[in-house]
């Protein structure tokens, strides 16, 4: 059996035991997040938080990208939260590599040149990272300057997260 066939017989008896069909689309703890999407990270269980509590708004690295801002400007004005998180962890894949050379390597393994990605962002230094990422959140003009942007790196190996100050 493939993995999709497999989460999908899940998902026939999760729908069975259903009882969150009336949550409010607000998230009710008024939290957005963006984390790496790495498969260590269980956001919900890290933060003790349940569905229907915040955003989490997850991709390669954890980055804010104009996607990511996207969501948390609407996150925000339309859907009311009042606090966001940056996460990124140790041995964080995006540590790997160097934007340059993986376009390099597909470029050639494709033999084609694309316009999408622009980036990968790629970073070498993870609290370096959390930092230009929670700078570019605090500066958007349209995300309000009482919202806190707090930044974390998550330890794969703890459990733990520690905040990076800017
Ligand atoms: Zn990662």
């Amino acid at each position: 059996m493939n993995v999709i066939e497999e989460v999908l017989k899940h998902n026939k008896s999760y729908a069975q035991g259903f009882t969150l069909g009336n949550l409010p689309m607000p998230p009710g703890r008024k939290l957005a997040v963006v984390a790496c999407m790495d498969a260590r990270l269980t956001v919900e269980e890290m933060l003790g938080i349940k569905t229907g509590d915040a955003h989490i708004i997850r991709n390669a690295g954890g980055i804010v990208t104009e996607d990511a801002l996207r969501s948390f400007i609407i996150s925000h004005h339309l859907l009311g939260t009042q606090e966001f998180m940056v996460i990124n962890h140790t041995d964080c894949g995006m540590l790997t590599f160097k934007d340059e050379e993986l376009r390099a390597k597909l470029q050639q393994q494709s033999g084609t040149a694309t316009v999408v990605p622009v980036h990968f962002h790629a970073f070498s230094d993870v609290e370096e990272n959390v930092r230009q990422q929670i700078q570019k959140v605090k500066s958007h003009p349209w995300i309000p300057k009482h919202i806190p942007v707090r930044g974390f790196v998550y330890d794969v190996k703890t459990g733990r997260l520690t905040e990076v100050f800017t």
